[in-house]
């Protein structure tokens, strides 16, 4: 399985988070105490990866984490079983398309509003 934004390979702690595409240079800010913190909640940068559908993949924080899960899990329903090859996110604005090459070259195209983790 392959995880494209905005058509970059992501997914590991170089290309980034295979949520957001964030690393951890793109994704910190260091906060007044010293602490080098993620940019989509404020909580120290952890950075880690987690297996998705057999893969290993990075992500920025636990949040991305659950919420790329929850696009697989909604994928697989969608889909049926069949094994996804590439899943390609565009990001534009605050919309989110994602579109999913399976191994039965079937395509699926879900679209829907980013959810904004940070709270302010
Ligand atoms: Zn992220
Ligand atoms: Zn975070």
């Amino acid at each position: 399985m392959i995880v494209l934004i905005n058509g970059r390979i992501v997914g590991d702690e170089y290309t980034g988070c295979a949520l957001c595409g964030d690393n951890r240079r793109t994704g910190t800010y260091l906060s007044i105490d010293g602490t080098l913190r993620c940019k989509m909640c404020g909580k120290p940068w952890i950075g880690f990866y987690q297996e998705v559908a057999g893969i290993k993949l990075y992500f920025c924080c636990g949040d991305h984490y659950k919420e790329f899960r929850k696009i697989i899990e909604r994928i697989i329903t969608i889909s049926g079983k069949s094994r996804i090859k590439v899943i390609s996110i565009s990001i534009n604005g605050g919309e989110r398309t994602i579109r999913i090459e399976s191994e039965n070259s079937k395509e699926i195209s879900i679209n829907e509003p980013m959810f904004n983790l940070t709270k302010t």
